[in-house]
């Protein structure tokens, strides 16, 4: 699919506006003050319009793991990644069903606000979207901003540097912080959006083919830095190499939409069952690249 027809690639820099300030948290101190969370989609279905496009589907993506997302394009991967933190409702002609259970509180319960959902469940995109223009230090703190979190001066700076060295980019750019976000290389753009994403302390981090428009050294950096990142932030990575999902992954759910009708999970589990002995040949065909 060409990035152009993607609708992961609208134009979403940073998710919309967070006006509470969740918990009265402040933006200094330690990030994940509350920690990874366990995130939980029950008998979840979407739909664009008549068409149904995700059928039932239920997996728990566990706190202090990562889960991996693998399946053929267009088996609702990445609408099924959008339900995970309510950016599917804003699509028109979108509707769901089912619950999505964060540290089992329903997100779409009646009571509860998108935006709480979007501060707790960050995303990060195929293509990097860091402000061009905007230094890396702001490209940082523009999370905060929109969600109109105050911190200090101090603050900010510490805020900067831890996320930048969680996101592992400070000491590519600990000199040079008010160059613009446009300068980087495509690999450090794309962990200047993680450092962006982590700055508003989310419990968990989806990741949609976050690597697909970088190169192979890249790609293994942000492999280091999810790794790393693991133990501070539930991770959720829609990714369609193979070798990835089986190095980054604890966990991985194999996702297949057959002849036109709604995707649904066929297998999911441990990743190295899943990759050296799946219970269901169509698993097998797929991580062997015999479809897809
Ligand atoms: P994947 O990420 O696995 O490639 P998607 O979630 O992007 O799959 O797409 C699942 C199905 O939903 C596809 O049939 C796709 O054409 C359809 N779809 C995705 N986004 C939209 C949209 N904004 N409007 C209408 N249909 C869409
Ligand atoms: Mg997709």
């Amino acid at each position: 699919m060409s990035t152009t027809e993607n609708p992961d690639l609208v134009d979403t820099a940073v998710q919309p506006p967070v006006r509470e300030t969740a918990g009265g948290r402040r933006a200094t101190g330690t990030l994940f003050a509350d920690g990874p969370a366990t995130l939980r989609a029950d008998s979840v279905s979407a739909w664009f319009g008549d068409h149904k496009v995700l059928d039932r589907v239920s997996l728990t993506m566990p706190a202090r793991e990562v889960t991996a997302l693998i399946g053929p394009s267009g088996c609702g991967k990445s609408t099924f990644l959008r339900i995970l933190n309510r950016m599917h409702e804003l699509i028109g002609t979108a509707s769901l069903a089912g619950r999505v259970l964060l540290d089992e509180e329903d997100i779409y319960d009646r009571g509860r606000r998108i935006t709480h959902a979007r501060r707790q469940i960050g995303m990060v995109f195929q293509k990097p979207n860091p402000f061009p223009a905007m230094s890396i230090y702001d490209n940082v703190l523009a999370g905060l901003k929109l969600n109109a979190i105050k911190a200090t001066r101090d603050g900010k700076d510490d805020l900067v540097e831890e996320c930048l060295t969680k996101a592992g980019l400070w000491k590519e750019v600990r000199d040079r912080l008010r160059q613009p976000g446009g300068a980087l290389s495509g690999g450090q753009q794309q962990r200047l959006c993680i450092a962006r994403s982590l700055a508003v302390r989310p419990r968990v981090l989806l990741m949609d083919e976050p690597c697909s428009a970088l190169d192979p050294t890249s790609t293994r950096r942000i492999e280091e830095t999810i790794a790393e990142l693991k133990s501070e932030v539930t991770i959720v990575i829609v990714t369609h190499n193979m070798q990835q999902a089986a190095r980054v992954s604890d966990t991985c759910a194999f996702f297949l939409a057959s002849h036109g009708t709604p995707g649904v999970i066929v297998e999911h589990g441990d990743t190295d069952a899943m990759f050296n002995a799946p219970r269901d040949e169509r698993t097998s065909d797929y991580v062997n690249g015999r479809f897809g």
